[in-house]
Protein backbone atom coordinates (compact mmCIF):
# COMPACT_ATOMS: atom_id res chain seq x y z
CA UNK A 1 0.00 0.00 0.00
CA UNK A 2 1.17 3.60 -0.46
CA UNK A 3 0.62 7.10 1.25
CA UNK A 4 1.23 10.55 0.01
CA UNK A 5 1.36 12.79 2.52
CA UNK A 6 1.20 15.76 0.91
CA UNK A 7 1.22 18.61 3.94
CA UNK A 8 3.23 19.43 6.64
CA UNK A 9 2.04 16.17 9.13
CA UNK A 10 4.13 16.33 12.24
CA UNK A 11 7.07 13.18 12.71
CA UNK A 12 4.67 11.62 15.44
CA UNK A 13 2.35 11.20 12.48
CA UNK A 14 4.91 9.99 10.17
CA UNK A 15 6.03 7.75 12.49
CA UNK A 16 2.81 5.82 13.03
CA UNK A 17 2.37 5.25 9.08
CA UNK A 18 6.32 3.99 8.88
CA UNK A 19 5.83 1.37 11.20
CA UNK A 20 3.86 -0.34 9.01
CA UNK A 21 6.08 -2.93 7.41
CA UNK A 22 3.81 -3.34 4.39
CA UNK A 23 3.22 0.17 3.41
CA UNK A 24 5.27 2.91 1.82
CA UNK A 25 5.24 6.44 3.02
CA UNK A 26 5.87 9.13 0.59
CA UNK A 27 6.32 12.72 2.09
CA UNK A 28 5.87 15.73 -0.86
CA UNK A 29 5.08 19.06 0.58
CA UNK A 30 3.41 21.25 -1.00
CA UNK A 31 3.26 19.51 -4.36
CA UNK A 32 2.25 21.64 -7.63
CA UNK A 33 -1.61 20.60 -8.71
CA UNK A 34 -0.70 19.36 -12.01
CA UNK A 35 2.15 16.72 -10.27
CA UNK A 36 -0.45 15.83 -7.96
CA UNK A 37 -2.59 15.02 -10.57
CA UNK A 38 0.59 12.68 -12.40
CA UNK A 39 1.54 11.85 -9.33
CA UNK A 40 -1.80 10.59 -7.81
CA UNK A 41 -2.71 7.39 -8.88
CA UNK A 42 0.34 5.26 -7.16
CA UNK A 43 -1.48 5.94 -4.14
CA UNK A 44 -3.95 4.26 -2.00
CA UNK A 45 -4.25 6.78 0.69
CA UNK A 46 -3.82 10.36 0.97
CA UNK A 47 -2.90 12.79 4.08
CA UNK A 48 -3.03 16.22 3.47
CA UNK A 49 -3.78 19.57 5.90
CA UNK A 50 -5.05 22.87 5.13
CA UNK A 51 -3.00 23.57 1.90
CA UNK A 52 -3.35 20.59 -0.60
CA UNK A 53 -6.77 20.76 -2.73
CA UNK A 54 -8.17 17.91 -3.58
CA UNK A 55 -10.64 18.22 -6.38
CA UNK A 56 -12.84 16.43 -8.51
CA UNK A 57 -9.74 15.90 -11.37
CA UNK A 58 -7.87 14.53 -8.24
CA UNK A 59 -10.62 11.84 -7.35
CA UNK A 60 -10.46 11.16 -10.65
CA UNK A 61 -6.83 10.44 -11.43
CA UNK A 62 -6.52 9.01 -8.23
CA UNK A 63 -7.75 5.17 -9.49
CA UNK A 64 -6.58 3.49 -6.46
CA UNK A 65 -7.49 5.80 -4.16
CA UNK A 66 -8.94 4.23 -0.97
CA UNK A 67 -9.55 6.84 1.60
CA UNK A 68 -7.96 10.40 2.17
CA UNK A 69 -7.25 11.94 5.46
CA UNK A 70 -7.20 15.81 6.78
CA UNK A 71 -5.04 16.15 9.69
CA UNK A 72 -7.82 18.45 11.06
CA UNK A 73 -11.73 19.29 10.99
CA UNK A 74 -12.58 21.75 8.01
CA UNK A 75 -12.71 19.26 4.87
CA UNK A 76 -13.36 22.32 2.47
CA UNK A 77 -10.33 21.99 0.31
CA UNK A 78 -11.92 18.36 -0.16
CA UNK A 79 -14.24 17.48 -3.39
CA UNK A 80 -15.97 15.30 -0.85
CA UNK A 81 -18.98 14.52 -3.62
CA UNK A 82 -16.66 13.56 -6.18
CA UNK A 83 -14.70 11.79 -3.61
CA UNK A 84 -17.68 9.98 -2.60
CA UNK A 85 -18.78 9.19 -5.84
CA UNK A 86 -15.45 7.62 -6.54
CA UNK A 87 -16.02 5.49 -3.30
CA UNK A 88 -13.01 7.46 -1.45
CA UNK A 89 -13.41 7.38 2.18
CA UNK A 90 -12.93 11.15 3.72
CA UNK A 91 -12.04 11.14 7.30
CA UNK A 92 -10.58 14.20 9.11
CA UNK A 93 -9.30 14.07 12.95
CA UNK A 94 -11.84 16.11 15.10
CA UNK A 95 -10.69 14.84 18.74
CA UNK A 96 -7.38 16.24 18.12
CA UNK A 97 -8.16 20.05 19.77
CA UNK A 98 -9.92 18.79 22.39
CA UNK A 99 -7.62 18.92 25.64
CA UNK A 100 -5.95 22.40 23.75
CA UNK A 101 -9.40 24.32 23.81
CA UNK A 102 -10.17 22.80 27.23
CA UNK A 103 -7.36 23.64 28.81
CA UNK A 104 -7.33 27.42 27.35
CA UNK A 105 -10.74 27.51 29.15
CA UNK A 106 -9.13 26.55 32.54
CA UNK A 107 -6.18 29.53 31.64
CA UNK A 108 -9.09 32.04 30.92
CA UNK A 109 -11.36 30.62 33.84
CA UNK A 110 -8.54 31.51 36.32
CA UNK A 111 -7.46 34.46 34.35
CA UNK A 112 -10.91 35.82 35.30
CA UNK A 113 -10.59 34.71 38.77
CA UNK A 114 -7.47 36.72 39.80
CA UNK A 115 -7.89 39.70 37.30
CA UNK A 116 -4.66 38.16 35.92
CA UNK A 117 -4.61 40.28 32.15
CA UNK A 118 -5.75 43.14 33.46
CA UNK A 119 -3.15 43.31 36.41
CA UNK A 120 -0.72 42.19 34.20
CA UNK A 121 -1.51 44.93 31.43
CA UNK A 122 -1.01 47.60 34.43
CA UNK A 123 2.07 46.52 35.72
CA UNK A 124 4.05 46.62 32.65
CA UNK A 125 2.80 50.25 31.62
CA UNK A 126 4.33 51.03 35.34
CA UNK A 127 0.99 50.69 37.70
CA UNK A 128 1.81 48.58 40.69
CA UNK A 129 -1.53 48.52 42.00
CA UNK A 130 -2.06 45.42 44.88
CA UNK A 131 -5.68 46.95 46.39
CA UNK A 132 -8.15 47.15 43.44
CA UNK A 133 -7.51 43.90 42.30
CA UNK A 134 -8.31 41.64 44.82
CA UNK A 135 -9.90 38.31 43.19
CA UNK A 136 -11.97 35.21 44.03
CA UNK A 137 -10.99 32.27 44.22
CA UNK A 138 -12.30 28.90 42.39
CA UNK A 139 -12.19 26.15 44.62
CA UNK A 140 -15.93 25.61 46.05
CA UNK A 141 -17.31 28.26 43.51
CA UNK A 142 -19.73 26.42 41.62
CA UNK A 143 -19.15 26.38 37.56
CA UNK A 144 -22.02 25.76 35.19
CA UNK A 145 -20.92 23.80 31.98
CA UNK A 146 -23.32 24.50 28.97
CA UNK A 147 -22.65 21.15 26.85
CA UNK A 148 -20.65 17.94 27.85
CA UNK A 149 -19.46 16.74 24.86
CA UNK A 150 -15.35 16.01 24.09
CA UNK A 151 -14.38 19.16 25.49
CA UNK A 152 -17.20 19.92 28.20
CA UNK A 153 -15.87 16.75 29.60
CA UNK A 154 -12.63 17.60 29.84
CA UNK A 155 -13.76 20.71 32.06
CA UNK A 156 -15.37 18.20 34.32
CA UNK A 157 -12.13 16.56 35.22
CA UNK A 158 -9.87 20.32 35.25
CA UNK A 159 -12.39 21.81 37.27
CA UNK A 160 -13.13 19.59 40.13
CA UNK A 161 -9.61 18.86 40.53
CA UNK A 162 -9.67 22.25 41.53
CA UNK A 163 -12.69 21.92 43.91
CA UNK A 164 -15.26 22.97 42.02
CA UNK A 165 -18.87 22.51 42.09
CA UNK A 166 -20.04 21.36 38.54
CA UNK A 167 -23.70 21.84 37.39
CA UNK A 168 -24.59 20.76 33.66
CA UNK A 169 -27.23 21.95 31.08
CA UNK A 170 -26.78 19.21 28.39
CA UNK A 171 -30.44 18.15 27.47
CA UNK A 172 -29.11 15.49 25.29
CA UNK A 173 -25.88 13.98 27.60
CA UNK A 174 -26.76 10.92 28.85
CA UNK A 175 -27.25 9.93 32.53
CA UNK A 176 -24.67 7.54 32.16
CA UNK A 177 -22.12 9.51 31.43
CA UNK A 178 -23.02 12.26 34.21
CA UNK A 179 -22.79 9.15 36.75
CA UNK A 180 -19.66 8.39 35.21
CA UNK A 181 -18.20 12.10 35.73
CA UNK A 182 -19.66 12.26 39.39
CA UNK A 183 -21.80 15.48 37.92
CA UNK A 184 -25.28 16.72 38.14
CA UNK A 185 -26.82 17.58 34.66
CA UNK A 186 -30.13 20.50 35.49
CA UNK A 187 -32.53 22.41 33.88
CA UNK A 188 -30.74 25.43 32.15
CA UNK A 189 -32.29 28.04 34.72
CA UNK A 190 -30.74 25.96 37.30
CA UNK A 191 -27.49 26.23 36.22
CA UNK A 192 -27.68 30.32 35.29
CA UNK A 193 -28.69 30.79 38.44
CA UNK A 194 -26.55 28.92 40.66
CA UNK A 195 -23.13 29.06 39.07
CA UNK A 196 -20.34 31.82 39.85
CA UNK A 197 -18.74 30.74 36.54
CA UNK A 198 -20.65 29.56 33.69
CA UNK A 199 -19.10 28.32 30.57
CA UNK A 200 -20.04 27.57 27.05
CA UNK A 201 -18.99 23.85 25.45
CA UNK A 202 -22.07 23.32 22.57
CA UNK A 203 -21.92 23.57 19.07
CA UNK A 204 -23.37 26.93 17.24
CA UNK A 205 -26.86 25.60 15.88
CA UNK A 206 -30.35 26.78 15.47
CA UNK A 207 -31.48 25.79 18.51
CA UNK A 208 -28.06 27.41 20.51
CA UNK A 209 -27.70 30.62 18.82
CA UNK A 210 -28.30 32.90 21.43
CA UNK A 211 -29.00 30.59 23.80
CA UNK A 212 -27.90 33.12 26.54
CA UNK A 213 -29.71 36.55 25.85
CA UNK A 214 -30.93 39.08 27.82
CA UNK A 215 -33.41 36.94 30.06
CA UNK A 216 -30.70 34.23 30.62
CA UNK A 217 -28.35 37.17 32.11
CA UNK A 218 -31.51 38.12 34.35
CA UNK A 219 -31.50 34.65 35.51
CA UNK A 220 -27.75 34.94 36.72
CA UNK A 221 -26.27 35.74 40.22
CA UNK A 222 -24.80 39.15 40.11
CA UNK A 223 -20.82 38.87 39.82
CA UNK A 224 -21.44 36.20 37.48
CA UNK A 225 -18.28 35.38 35.30
CA UNK A 226 -18.89 34.07 31.92
CA UNK A 227 -16.84 32.26 29.19
CA UNK A 228 -16.70 31.14 25.45
CA UNK A 229 -14.62 29.18 23.90
CA UNK A 230 -16.76 27.70 21.87
CA UNK A 231 -18.34 29.44 18.98
CA UNK A 232 -19.18 33.05 18.64
CA UNK A 233 -23.23 33.35 18.66
CA UNK A 234 -23.85 31.25 21.25
CA UNK A 235 -23.70 34.12 23.23
CA UNK A 236 -25.32 37.20 22.39
CA UNK A 237 -22.61 40.00 22.09
CA UNK A 238 -25.22 42.70 22.50
CA UNK A 239 -27.10 41.08 25.71
CA UNK A 240 -23.27 40.52 27.01
CA UNK A 241 -22.46 44.35 26.73
CA UNK A 242 -25.77 45.17 28.45
CA UNK A 243 -24.93 42.94 31.46
CA UNK A 244 -21.24 44.04 31.48
CA UNK A 245 -22.54 47.33 31.91
CA UNK A 246 -25.25 47.00 34.53
CA UNK A 247 -22.62 45.16 36.60
CA UNK A 248 -24.68 41.76 36.50
CA UNK A 249 -21.48 40.16 34.91
CA UNK A 250 -18.21 41.16 36.28
CA UNK A 251 -16.01 39.00 33.99
CA UNK A 252 -16.25 37.50 30.49
CA UNK A 253 -13.88 35.67 28.31
CA UNK A 254 -14.20 35.02 25.08
CA UNK A 255 -12.01 33.26 22.21
CA UNK A 256 -14.86 33.57 19.87
CA UNK A 257 -16.84 35.78 18.49
CA UNK A 258 -19.79 36.37 15.99
CA UNK A 259 -17.85 38.16 13.31
CA UNK A 260 -14.29 36.94 13.06
CA UNK A 261 -11.79 38.74 12.70
CA UNK A 262 -12.30 40.69 15.54
CA UNK A 263 -10.17 43.27 16.50
CA UNK A 264 -12.11 46.11 17.18
CA UNK A 265 -15.05 44.61 18.70
CA UNK A 266 -17.02 46.57 21.03
CA UNK A 267 -16.47 44.67 24.14
CA UNK A 268 -12.78 44.26 23.93
CA UNK A 269 -13.37 48.34 25.34
CA UNK A 270 -14.25 46.64 28.86
CA UNK A 271 -11.85 45.93 31.27
CA UNK A 272 -14.16 43.26 32.42
CA UNK A 273 -13.53 41.46 29.16
CA UNK A 274 -10.33 39.55 28.49
CA UNK A 275 -10.01 38.05 25.03
CA UNK A 276 -7.97 35.52 22.88
CA UNK A 277 -7.60 35.37 19.21
CA UNK A 278 -9.64 31.68 18.51
CA UNK A 279 -6.92 29.80 19.36
CA UNK A 280 -8.32 27.33 21.12
CA UNK A 281 -7.02 24.37 18.61
CA UNK A 282 -3.65 26.64 18.80
CA UNK A 283 -0.91 24.26 20.10
CA UNK A 284 1.96 22.25 19.38
CA UNK A 285 0.42 18.96 21.10
CA UNK A 286 -3.18 19.81 18.96
CA UNK A 287 -1.09 19.65 15.91
CA UNK A 288 0.63 16.35 17.05
CA UNK A 289 -2.30 14.71 18.20
CA UNK A 290 -4.47 15.44 14.74
CA UNK A 291 -1.07 13.96 12.88
CA UNK A 292 -1.56 11.08 15.67
CA UNK A 293 -4.84 10.62 15.10
CA UNK A 294 -5.21 10.58 10.92
CA UNK A 295 -2.34 8.48 10.72
CA UNK A 296 -4.23 5.79 12.94
CA UNK A 297 -7.47 6.05 10.76
CA UNK A 298 -5.90 6.17 7.40
CA UNK A 299 -4.01 2.55 8.64
CA UNK A 300 -6.77 1.09 10.11
CA UNK A 301 -9.05 2.25 6.68
CA UNK A 302 -6.48 0.99 4.80
CA UNK A 303 -6.27 -2.75 7.01
CA UNK A 304 -10.33 -2.47 6.49
CA UNK A 305 -10.92 -1.92 9.96
CA UNK A 306 -14.29 0.53 10.31
CA UNK A 307 -13.35 4.07 9.32
CA UNK A 308 -13.30 6.21 12.35
CA UNK A 309 -14.50 10.08 11.19
CA UNK A 310 -15.53 9.54 7.78
CA UNK A 311 -17.09 12.05 7.04
CA UNK A 312 -18.78 10.71 3.65
CA UNK A 313 -20.18 6.92 2.80
CA UNK A 314 -18.98 5.63 -0.34
CA UNK A 315 -21.97 4.73 -2.31
CA UNK A 316 -23.88 1.17 -1.25
CA UNK A 317 -24.89 -1.62 -3.65
CA UNK A 318 -27.40 0.17 -6.15
CA UNK A 319 -29.70 -2.76 -5.89
CA UNK A 320 -29.40 -2.96 -2.07
CA UNK A 321 -29.39 1.53 -1.97
CA UNK A 322 -32.50 1.53 -4.08
CA UNK A 323 -34.75 -1.02 -2.23
CA UNK A 324 -33.72 0.61 1.47
CA UNK A 325 -32.68 3.67 0.19
CA UNK A 326 -36.20 5.37 1.39
CA UNK A 327 -36.01 3.19 4.64
CA UNK A 328 -32.48 5.07 5.42
CA UNK A 329 -34.05 8.29 4.58
CA UNK A 330 -37.06 7.73 6.98
CA UNK A 331 -35.37 6.47 9.52
CA UNK A 332 -33.03 9.30 9.76
CA UNK A 333 -36.22 11.49 9.54
CA UNK A 334 -37.32 9.81 12.78
CA UNK A 335 -34.27 9.49 14.65
CA UNK A 336 -33.74 13.69 14.34
CA UNK A 337 -37.40 13.81 15.36
CA UNK A 338 -37.17 12.05 18.14
CA UNK A 339 -34.17 13.48 19.74
CA UNK A 340 -35.86 17.21 19.15
CA UNK A 341 -38.73 16.00 20.80
CA UNK A 342 -37.25 14.48 23.99
CA UNK A 343 -37.73 16.76 27.11
CA UNK A 344 -34.38 14.98 27.90
CA UNK A 345 -31.16 13.07 27.72
CA UNK A 346 -31.73 9.26 25.54
CA UNK A 347 -30.04 6.28 27.01
CA UNK A 348 -32.20 3.78 25.01
CA UNK A 349 -33.96 3.57 21.80
CA UNK A 350 -35.66 0.64 21.11
CA UNK A 351 -36.46 0.27 17.25
CA UNK A 352 -39.04 -2.14 15.95
CA UNK A 353 -38.84 -3.30 12.02
CA UNK A 354 -41.69 -4.46 10.06
CA UNK A 355 -42.38 -4.83 6.79
CA UNK A 356 -40.16 -5.26 3.15
CA UNK A 357 -36.76 -3.82 5.08
CA UNK A 358 -36.78 -7.00 7.33
CA UNK A 359 -35.57 -9.35 3.92
CA UNK A 360 -32.23 -7.45 4.29
CA UNK A 361 -29.67 -6.28 6.66
CA UNK A 362 -31.08 -3.30 8.70
CA UNK A 363 -27.75 -1.85 9.60
CA UNK A 364 -27.47 0.73 7.33
CA UNK A 365 -31.33 1.85 7.95
CA UNK A 366 -30.14 1.61 12.30
CA UNK A 367 -27.02 3.80 11.49
CA UNK A 368 -28.98 6.00 9.60
CA UNK A 369 -31.40 6.38 12.78
CA UNK A 370 -28.31 7.07 15.08
CA UNK A 371 -27.35 9.40 12.85
CA UNK A 372 -30.59 11.35 12.94
CA UNK A 373 -30.40 11.33 16.97
CA UNK A 374 -27.10 12.55 16.99
CA UNK A 375 -26.58 15.19 13.77
CA UNK A 376 -28.88 17.52 15.60
CA UNK A 377 -27.16 18.00 18.58
CA UNK A 378 -23.14 17.25 18.52
CA UNK A 379 -20.82 19.24 16.75
CA UNK A 380 -19.14 17.52 13.99
CA UNK A 381 -19.44 15.58 10.92
CA UNK A 382 -21.61 12.49 11.37
CA UNK A 383 -22.43 9.87 8.94
CA UNK A 384 -23.45 6.37 8.26
CA UNK A 385 -19.76 4.90 9.58
CA UNK A 386 -19.29 6.42 12.50
CA UNK A 387 -22.89 7.47 14.09
CA UNK A 388 -22.74 3.79 15.53
CA UNK A 389 -19.46 4.28 17.30
CA UNK A 390 -20.24 7.72 18.75
CA UNK A 391 -23.58 7.24 19.91
CA UNK A 392 -22.22 3.99 21.97
CA UNK A 393 -19.01 6.46 23.32
CA UNK A 394 -22.45 8.82 24.51
CA UNK A 395 -23.80 6.03 26.13
CA UNK A 396 -26.74 5.99 24.06
CA UNK A 397 -28.30 1.93 23.39
CA UNK A 398 -30.25 0.56 20.59
CA UNK A 399 -31.68 -2.05 20.59
CA UNK A 400 -32.94 -3.87 17.68
CA UNK A 401 -36.42 -5.97 16.86
CA UNK A 402 -37.89 -7.01 13.83
CA UNK A 403 -41.56 -7.68 13.73
CA UNK A 404 -43.60 -9.53 11.48
CA UNK A 405 -46.75 -8.14 13.04
CA UNK A 406 -47.84 -5.43 10.45
CA UNK A 407 -51.00 -4.45 12.21
CA UNK A 408 -51.80 -0.93 10.33
CA UNK A 409 -49.40 -0.57 7.64
CA UNK A 410 -47.28 -3.26 5.33
CA UNK A 411 -43.79 -1.53 6.62
CA UNK A 412 -43.24 0.28 9.52
CA UNK A 413 -40.10 1.44 12.04
CA UNK A 414 -41.33 2.27 15.37
CA UNK A 415 -39.07 4.12 17.73
CA UNK A 416 -39.39 4.12 21.35
CA UNK A 417 -37.21 6.19 24.28
CA UNK A 418 -37.74 6.05 27.89
CA UNK A 419 -37.05 10.38 29.16
CA UNK A 420 -37.19 10.93 32.45
CA UNK A 421 -40.55 9.39 33.45
CA UNK A 422 -42.02 9.81 29.92
CA UNK A 423 -41.88 7.43 27.26
CA UNK A 424 -41.84 9.02 23.50
CA UNK A 425 -42.48 7.00 21.04
CA UNK A 426 -42.70 8.05 16.96
CA UNK A 427 -43.75 6.06 14.16
CA UNK A 428 -43.15 6.14 10.46
CA UNK A 429 -43.99 4.54 7.13
CA UNK A 430 -43.56 4.74 3.43
CA UNK A 431 -46.28 5.42 1.78
CA UNK A 432 -46.26 4.22 -2.12
CA UNK A 433 -42.84 2.84 -1.44
CA UNK A 434 -40.60 6.28 -1.15
CA UNK A 435 -43.14 8.92 0.54
CA UNK A 436 -42.08 8.89 4.43
CA UNK A 437 -45.07 9.47 6.80
CA UNK A 438 -44.68 9.81 10.35
CA UNK A 439 -47.63 8.15 11.48
CA UNK A 440 -47.93 8.20 14.92
CA UNK A 441 -46.58 10.21 17.69
CA UNK A 442 -46.97 8.64 20.92
CA UNK A 443 -51.12 7.72 21.24
CA UNK A 444 -51.96 10.04 18.21
CA UNK A 445 -52.76 8.40 15.03
CA UNK A 446 -51.17 11.08 12.16
CA UNK A 447 -50.44 11.37 8.74
CA UNK A 448 -47.73 13.97 8.44
CA UNK A 449 -44.67 15.04 6.19
CA UNK A 450 -41.38 14.74 8.00
CA UNK A 451 -39.68 17.87 6.25
CA UNK A 452 -38.14 20.93 6.90
CA UNK A 453 -39.25 22.93 9.90
CA UNK A 454 -42.09 21.89 12.04
CA UNK A 455 -43.77 22.27 15.05
CA UNK A 456 -45.08 19.75 17.28
CA UNK A 457 -47.87 20.79 19.63
CA UNK A 458 -49.81 18.84 22.39
CA UNK A 459 -52.89 20.04 23.26
CA UNK A 460 -56.63 19.97 24.15
CA UNK A 461 -58.96 19.09 21.58
CA UNK A 462 -61.03 21.97 21.17
CA UNK A 463 -63.03 24.03 19.11
CA UNK A 464 -60.71 27.08 18.47
CA UNK A 465 -57.01 25.98 18.77
CA UNK A 466 -56.00 25.43 16.09
CA UNK A 467 -57.34 28.71 14.73
CA UNK A 468 -55.23 30.23 17.52
CA UNK A 469 -52.72 28.39 16.12
CA UNK A 470 -52.92 29.91 12.85
CA UNK A 471 -53.74 33.08 13.96
CA UNK A 472 -50.29 33.57 15.76
CA UNK A 473 -48.57 32.03 12.79
CA UNK A 474 -50.13 34.51 10.62
CA UNK A 475 -49.41 37.32 12.90
CA UNK A 476 -45.35 36.23 13.12
CA UNK A 477 -45.39 35.76 9.12
CA UNK A 478 -45.34 32.55 9.17
CA UNK A 479 -46.58 30.37 6.31
CA UNK A 480 -48.47 27.26 7.09
CA UNK A 481 -47.59 24.21 4.57
CA UNK A 482 -49.62 21.72 5.95
CA UNK A 483 -51.01 20.72 9.03
CA UNK A 484 -52.22 17.16 10.75
CA UNK A 485 -54.20 16.40 14.36
CA UNK A 486 -54.39 13.21 15.84
CA UNK A 487 -56.50 13.46 18.79
CA UNK A 488 -56.84 9.96 21.31
CA UNK A 489 -60.80 10.71 21.72
CA UNK A 490 -63.13 13.52 20.85
CA UNK A 491 -62.45 16.40 23.45
CA UNK A 492 -59.48 14.42 24.78
CA UNK A 493 -56.32 15.23 24.07
CA UNK A 494 -54.41 15.64 20.72
CA UNK A 495 -51.18 16.27 19.06
CA UNK A 496 -50.92 19.03 16.25
CA UNK A 497 -48.26 18.70 13.35
CA UNK A 498 -47.78 21.82 11.33
CA UNK A 499 -45.23 22.02 8.65
CA UNK A 500 -44.12 25.92 8.26
CA UNK A 501 -41.76 27.51 5.59
CA UNK A 502 -39.60 29.17 7.49
CA UNK A 503 -38.75 28.84 11.01
CA UNK A 504 -40.42 30.69 14.46
CA UNK A 505 -38.60 32.86 16.72
CA UNK A 506 -38.59 32.33 19.93
CA UNK A 507 -41.28 34.96 20.41
CA UNK A 508 -43.60 33.18 17.83
CA UNK A 509 -42.89 29.96 20.25
CA UNK A 510 -43.94 31.66 23.36
CA UNK A 511 -46.93 32.89 21.96
CA UNK A 512 -48.17 29.72 20.96
CA UNK A 513 -46.79 28.61 24.33
CA UNK A 514 -48.93 30.89 26.57
CA UNK A 515 -52.23 29.57 24.58
CA UNK A 516 -54.80 28.16 26.90
CA UNK A 517 -55.31 24.99 25.49
CA UNK A 518 -51.78 23.92 24.94
CA UNK A 519 -50.03 21.67 26.71
CA UNK A 520 -46.06 21.78 24.83
CA UNK A 521 -44.79 22.95 21.49
CA UNK A 522 -41.54 22.05 20.41
CA UNK A 523 -39.73 23.48 16.88
CA UNK A 524 -37.81 20.75 14.95
CA UNK A 525 -35.80 20.70 12.22
CA UNK A 526 -36.26 17.61 9.80
CA UNK A 527 -33.71 18.91 6.96
P1 LIG B 1 -19.09 17.80 20.87
O1 LIG B 1 -19.84 17.58 19.62
O2 LIG B 1 -18.20 16.73 21.40
O3 LIG B 1 -20.11 18.20 22.06
C1 LIG B 1 -21.12 19.15 21.95
C2 LIG B 1 -22.07 18.95 23.14
O4 LIG B 1 -23.05 19.99 23.11
C3 LIG B 1 -22.83 17.61 23.08
O5 LIG B 1 -22.70 16.91 24.30
C4 LIG B 1 -24.27 18.03 22.84
O6 LIG B 1 -25.18 17.15 23.48
C5 LIG B 1 -24.30 19.42 23.49
N1 LIG B 1 -25.41 20.24 23.04
C6 LIG B 1 -26.02 20.25 21.81
N2 LIG B 1 -27.04 21.13 21.80
C7 LIG B 1 -27.09 21.67 23.05
C8 LIG B 1 -27.93 22.64 23.66
N3 LIG B 1 -28.96 23.20 23.01
N4 LIG B 1 -27.68 22.98 24.94
C9 LIG B 1 -26.66 22.41 25.64
N5 LIG B 1 -25.84 21.47 25.11
C10 LIG B 1 -26.04 21.11 23.83
O7 LIG B 1 -18.27 19.17 20.64
P2 LIG B 1 -16.84 19.59 21.24
O8 LIG B 1 -15.77 19.02 20.40
O9 LIG B 1 -16.84 19.40 22.72
O10 LIG B 1 -16.87 21.17 20.90
C11 LIG B 1 -17.66 22.06 21.69
C12 LIG B 1 -17.60 23.46 21.09
O11 LIG B 1 -16.24 23.93 21.07
C13 LIG B 1 -18.09 23.54 19.64
O12 LIG B 1 -18.84 24.73 19.49
C14 LIG B 1 -16.80 23.66 18.84
O13 LIG B 1 -17.01 24.32 17.62
C15 LIG B 1 -15.96 24.48 19.79
N6 LIG B 1 -14.50 24.42 19.56
C16 LIG B 1 -13.81 25.59 19.67
C17 LIG B 1 -12.43 25.59 19.49
C18 LIG B 1 -11.66 26.86 19.60
O14 LIG B 1 -10.65 27.01 18.92
N7 LIG B 1 -12.08 27.79 20.44
C19 LIG B 1 -11.77 24.38 19.21
C20 LIG B 1 -12.51 23.19 19.16
C21 LIG B 1 -13.89 23.22 19.35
Amino acid sequence: MNILVSDHLSEEGLAILRAEKDMAVDVRKSVPPDELLRIIGNYDALIIRSTTRVTEAVTEAGKRLKVIGRAGVGVDNIDVAAATRRGIIVMNAPEGNTLSTAELTMALLLGLARNLYHVHHLLKSGVWDRSRHTGREIHGKCLGIIGLGRIGTEIVKRATAFGMKVLIYDPYASQELADRLEVQLCALDEVLSQADFITVHCPLTDSTRYLIQDKEFEKMKTGVRILNCARGGILHEGALQRAIESGKVAGCALDVFEQEPAEHHPLLRYDQVIATPHIGAATVEAQQSVAVQIAQQVVETLRGRPARNAVNLPPMDPEVLERLGPYIHLAEKLGRLLVQMAAGPLARVNVTYTGEMNDHDVRPITAALIKGLLEPVLNRPINYVNAPVIAQERGIKIIESKSTLAEDFSNRIALEAQIAQEVLAVVGTLFGKSEPRIVRINDYHLDAVPEGHMLIVRNSDRPGVIRHISTILADHQINIANMNVGRDKPGGQACTVVNVDTPLSEEALADIAALRLIRDVRQVFLG
